[in-house]
């Protein structure tokens, strides 16, 4: 009889089989009703599912006006709203025929061929919702029921549908012994679809619902068979939580930084150029320069040394780091010798002859670099270390290439070159855990400076079950202890991760959360335990003794694309001034004031302040929405009577009427200031007090 164990530990035995509701019900009424699903051994059931044997049993609940839904709770409602929404827009549009309709992580969709007679636009979309809430309203139990796989076949054969045919018969090729439907009510009088579930117990837990796109699609992904709608939906507990779900779709589109860019002109990327290769225009890379003086400033602290190294490598030195051919779909192909290429011209090679030549290593040729490491690795390695010289910091902003697929690339998250921060650390065993701490607090250091509070630490460790990994054990057990000890150190939230670790060694994964709430991986420290072999590095002991030195991989931007893309979302495109590209636009009233604004606008400029001018004849009213549109921190607006009192009338970004004036010298100083302190002091603390509380 089960025997059932519950996420706490608690079990509880029944002496029958039981459903998941009951064992929901004999813990509390309000929990059962609450419950929408259970996870039994770990694996996603409905919650009238039958246990029969003894399980381990997670209750899965959606409770309306929570803050945090659960991720099991969503997919399952959005999965069972996929089925409300066919439903419905079977009802309103006759014809329609449905192919297949997925959960995905923020909603769901449903792939339909749709009469040409009668296409949907999103103008139904309000239509369909109405039609939705009816099924919802009813609170239709959504009831299972199963066929043999010949019986099943028959009635889908029967029915005349090719899509769910198709659908039943790639079931059965990947081993399904049976096939089932949920019927949204009664099975065989009310409306039904082949599916595997599972799905909430009925209709009325859907708590809030909404048609949100259409897209066309093709049959199988194929662009030659069948041209299908795709409609998107999504689906909370509440109101509330899909009322704020909608807002921050809303903001994403409007902080795309591919769409502020239109207005900000960071960066550029032409076709001429190449697809995923992003060119920095002055004002992008104001912005990443400034970032690598800041950081340049804390290496240094922290005892780093700066170097430069090429763009390519032998493809024998690639050979060695297990770079080439190992991770060819992921690289640009290798750059070959001219004589080589002539050499196999005059023979008559093939494609196939001189790929099989490149990997044996009959003829060599140069790498685009997929990496610096091996780089940094033959700095290292050019003189004898002994122990009294490491750590041995090494750091450069590398550029790396990596051959993303075309589909994948676009602005600057998505490239195929970029800049890596990127670090190779050399040290003794027991200098592992202060140097990933101090990698962690870079990153702290970094995430403070500009206001970025919200960040965790992923620790990937060994799978314990796995034999892929190199190196002994003692010394992973050194690092593993090493990275998790620095992360407790840190002091943010940390989770620990079993067979996340690379092959080499364990590592630590940094997770910024931006002001929408969304997840971006930037920084990464790791432990090597393979190159030291492959490259047989050595350091001296004080026994006189070679030994390995133990290798940390870092980059604490990630990359400097991905980062500028990331921070330009985040801040909507208004940096703060020490990173905004223009700092400071005089705008003079008239020509009168012309002259005044340049005598302005050269001060600053020759003291350190990114200034421009407007000289333009405009209205000064169509000056000051043009700047206001290039989000810059200080309009500095000047009429005769500014120059007369060697002032500039202040607009601050974010507050929209004018400060007031105040001398040119106090504006210059306390801006200065301001860029200085890298934001922690403000033009406005010190001169208008008032306005900073206002400045949000
Ligand atoms: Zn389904
Ligand atoms: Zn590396």
């Amino acid at each position: 009889m089960p025997r059932i164990t519950l996420p706490d530990g608690d079990t509880r035995e029944f002496d029958h089989p039981v459903s998941c509701a009951e064992v929901a019900e004999s813990i509390s009424p309000a929990l059962a009703k609450n419950a929408v699903g259970a996870r039994i051994n770990g694996e996603l059931h409905d919650l009238n599912t039958t246990i029969e044997h003894d399980a381990d049993l997670r209750l899965i609940t959606a409770r309306p006006g929570e803050k945090e839904p659960d991720p099991d709770a969503l997919y399952l409602m959005r999965h069972s709203c996929a089925h409300v929404m066919a439903e419905a827009i079977q009802r309103l549009v006759p014809g329609v025929l449905l192919v297949y309709g997925p959960p995905l992580d923020n909603g769901f969709y449903y792939d339909m061929y749709v009469p040409n007679a009668r296409p949907l636009s999103s103008e139904d979309f309000a239509t369909i919702e109405e039609e939705m809430g009816r099924i919802i309203a009813e609170d239709k139990p959504f009831t299972r029921y199963e066929m043999p796989v010949d019986d099943g076949m028959k009635k889908l054969t029967d029915e005349g549908s090719k899509y769910k045919l198709d659908n039943a018969e790639r079931a059965i090729e990947a081993g399904s012994g049976e096939l089932s439907w949920y019927a949204t009510g009664e099975p065989g009088s009310d409306w039904e679809d082949l599916c595997r579930g599972p799905h909430v117990p009925s209709t009325g837990r859907i708590g809030a619902w909404k048609v949100t796109s259409l897209a066309s699609s093709y049959w199988h992904g194929d662009a030659d068979s069948d041209r299908l709608t795709r409609v998107y939906g999504t689906a909370f507990t509440d109101r509330k939580q899909l009322k704020r779900y909608v807002r921050q779709l809303e903001e994403a589109k409007e902080r795309d930084h591919r769409v502020l860019n239109r207005q900000l002109k960071l960066f550029h990327i032409d076709e001429a150029v190449g697809q995923g290769l992003v060119l920095w225009t002055p004002n992008g890379s104001y912005v990443r320069q400034e970032l690598q003086t800041f950081m340049n400033e804390e290496l240094r602290k922290q005892g780093y040394h700066q170097v430069f190294t090429p763009h390519i490598g032998k493809l024998s030195l690639y050979r060695t780091s297990g770079h080439f051919p190992y991770y060819q779909e992921s690289q640009y192909p290798p750059l070959i010798q001219p004589q080589h290429l002539q050499h196999m011209a005059v023979e008559g090679s093939s494609c196939a002859d001189l790929s099989n030549q490149m990997k044996d290593g009959e003829i060599d040729g140069y790498l685009l670099k997929p990496m610096n490491c091996p780089h940094h690795i033959k700095i290292y390695s050019s003189e004898q270390h002994s122990y009294r010289d490491l750590p041995i910091r090494l750091a450069e902003y590398g550029v790396v290439y990596r051959w993303e697929q075309s589909g994948e690339v676009g602005g600057m998250t998505r490239v195929r070159s970029f800049a890596q921060d990127d670090a190779h650390i050399f040290c003794t065993e027991d200098q592992v855990q202060q140097e990933v701490l101090s990698c962690l607090e870079l990153v702290k250091i970094l995430f403070d400076t500009l206001g970025m509070k919200e960040f965790r630490v992923r620790v990937g460790l060994r799978d314990p079950d796995s034999s892929k990994y190199v190196g002994e054990a003692a010394s992973w057990d050194l690092a593993e202890q090493a990275c998790r000890e620095a992360a407790r150190i840190f002091g943010v939230p940390f989770t620990e991760e079993a067979g996340e670790a690379a092959f080499y060694g364990p590592k630590i994964d940094i997770i910024l959360k931006d002001v929408l709430g969304r997840e971006w991986q930037t920084g990464t420290v790791q432990v090597d335990y393979n190159l030291r072999e492959r490259f047989d590095l050595t350091y001296i002991g004080p026994d006189n003794q070679p030994h390995r030195p133990v290798m940390i991989h870092r980059t604490i931007f990630g990359s400097l694309e991905r980062f500028v893309g990331i921070l330009i979302e985040h801040f909507a495109g208004a940096f703060p001034t020490w990173l905004a590209p223009e700092q400071a636009r005089v705008l003079p009233i008239s020509e009168k004031s012309l002259d005044y604004g340049y005598e302005v606008k050269d001060r600053l400029f020759k003291e350190g302040v990114r200034a421009t001018i407007d000289g333009s004849d405009e209205r000064i009213q169509a000056k000051i929405k043009v700047a206001t549109q290039m989000k810059i921190p200080y309009l500095l607006v000047v009429g005769p009577r500014d120059a007369e009192q060697r002032a500039v009338s202040v607009r601050a970004r974010g507050i929209r009427h004018d400060l007031g004036a105040i001398g040119v010298d106090a504006f210059q100083e306390a801006v200065l200031r301001e860029i200085a302190s890298r934001g922690a002091e403000t033009v406005l603390s010190e001169h208008f007090p008032d306005a900073r509380s206002k400045a949000g």
